[in-house]
């Protein structure tokens, strides 16, 4: 009867076509039960959608409906409609391929896949993710019944961590161990998880990945424990021979002989460095378990910097440290292990850094947080180091580097316990010119 200009365009219809019928009209269009389908709209005023493709590619959505007119409400004819679905299949198609993709990445990976709306609480988790829980395909697993399988002590932890992403868009990659449900094993799993946030930026999806880490794990615990059992043995003598130095100093005071003096300080001096790398194993280890407590109470960060600077200032002979004047700041941490990390930064400052040279400290408050920085004019880091510098062992091979000693632990172990206060750790700086490394607490 009639078409509209767009048809033309789309489907190569002609004015002459008018007034023919429809089984002489060819187009470039596939449409096989065209006429059926008209057949079938005119007998019982259905609406018919198919999907139909063109010979030279192209995709429409072809829907064929009642023409009714208004006024005697009768039907009247078909109408048929051509909808060019061709980018939309495209996009199907690609989706498609990268969904088969990202499944063979998942299933060849044996990872656990979950997906939790927040809206509807609705929780769904992959056949392999109820394995890890110890679940079977068939059984109805809830976020709950998951979260009940963790061991205990570690709840808290990854509740926390859930939060700390939800609320805070912090990073979630955990490590727990749980016990399966049916099958009663221990496993270790990793968890790394996004939220996917809707169109007010607040969390609509969270989404996530599980791997079961649990040979790489024993391994790591075997290794700590070894760490942590060797440490404590080397200490005890270590113990005992600081106790002959300071026997055998007092000795040689007594008896004026300064040769042995000076030789013993050296050795007490030696035998103090030697110590501190051994704790430096012995805290590693205990992070890694887990064994590591915070004992949190409110203190003033300008008394405990005082504290440190006036500790430290006589045994360092070569460099002007200087504490700059900040306002009273207080912080609820756990006050030695924030002085731990004070000391690595200055002690890093002080073998990173040419003799002569000045290292600042300072403190201020930004926003709700507390930031204390150290500040040297040493060596410098070039950027490609810099966000490794917080890693467990690492240190930077370089011909400035190579004689000075360490184990590449105490920026890690500062990292570890700024990270646990929920405070952050960086470093900006600049080769030839100087570092400053900072650390951020939240403000009690
Ligand atoms: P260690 O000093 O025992 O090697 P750290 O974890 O304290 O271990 O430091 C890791 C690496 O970071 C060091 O080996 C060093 O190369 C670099 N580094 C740390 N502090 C500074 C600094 N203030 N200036 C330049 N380089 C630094």
């Amino acid at each position: 009867m009639r078409f509209s200009p767009g048809t033309v365009k789309q489907i190569n219809l002609l004015e002459t076509d008018i007034g023919r019928p429809l089984s002489n009209i060819s187009t470039n269009i596939k449409f096989e039960t065209i006429i059926e389908d008209i057949k079938k709209v005119l007998a019982d005023g259905s609406i018919i959608t198919k999907e139909i493709e063109t010979n030279n590619g192209k995709w429409y959505q072809i829907m064929t409906m009642p023409y009714v007119q208004q006024a005697d409400h009768k039907n009247n004819g078909a109408i048929i409609t051509f909808n060019d679905i061709t980018e939309l299949k495209k996009i199907q198609h690609e989706l498609n391929i990268s969904n088969k993709m990202l499944g063979m990445a998942v299933e060849s990976t044996e990872m656990g896949v979950w997906f939790v709306d927040m809206k509807t609480h609705e929780f769904n988790p992959s056949v392999r993710l109820k394995a890890l829980f110890g679940f079977y395909p068939e059984d109805d697993m809830t976020y709950e019944a998951a979260v009940a399988q963790i061991v205990s002590e570690y709840q808290p932890l990854v509740t926390k961590a859930v939060d700390a992403a939800a609320n805070f868009g912090e990073k979630y990659d955990i490590e727990y161990p749980l016990r399966g449900f049916h099958d009663g094993k221990l496993r270790w799993v990793k968890g790394i998880g996004n939220f996917v946030l809707d169109n007010e930026d607040k969390p609509r999806y969270f989404t996530g990945v599980l791997l079961d880490i649990t040979v790489h794990k024993q391994d790591e615990i075997r290794k700590n424990d070894f760490i942590s059992m060797v440490s404590h043995e080397l200490r005890t003598p270590l113990t005992s021979l600081q106790g002959y130095i300071q026997l055998l100093t007092s000795n040689a005071k007594k008896t004026d002989d300064t040769f042995s003096v000076i030789k013993l300080d050296k050795a007490h001096t030696q035998v103090k460095k030697m110590t501190a790398l051994i704790n430096g194993f012995l805290n590693v280890s205990r992070f890694e378990a887990g064994k590591i407590y915070l004992n949190e109470q409110e203190f003033e960060m300008n008394d405990l910097l005082n504290e440190i600077v006036k500790e430290i200032t006589p045994t360092i002979a070569n460099h002007n440290i200087v504490l700059l004047p900040g306002p009273p700041l207080s912080v609820k941490a756990d006050r030695d292990k924030i002085g731990q990390v004070v000391n690595n930064y200055l002690s890093n400052a002080v073998k990173y850094s040419a003799q002569g040279k000045n290292i600042e400290i300072s403190c201020k408050k930004l926003n709700s947080a507390i930031e204390v920085s150290v500040k040297d004019e040493g060596m410098g880091i070039k950027l490609q180091d810099q966000e490794k510098l917080f890693d467990r062992y690492y240190r930077i091979e370089s011909i400035d580097t190579q004689t000075i000693s360490g184990f590449g632990l105490g920026l890690y172990l500062s990292a570890e316990i700024i990270q646990r206060h929920r405070g952050k750790v960086w470093v900006e700086s600049e080769v030839g010119k100087g570092s400053t490394f900072y650390f951020s607490l939240p403000l009690s």
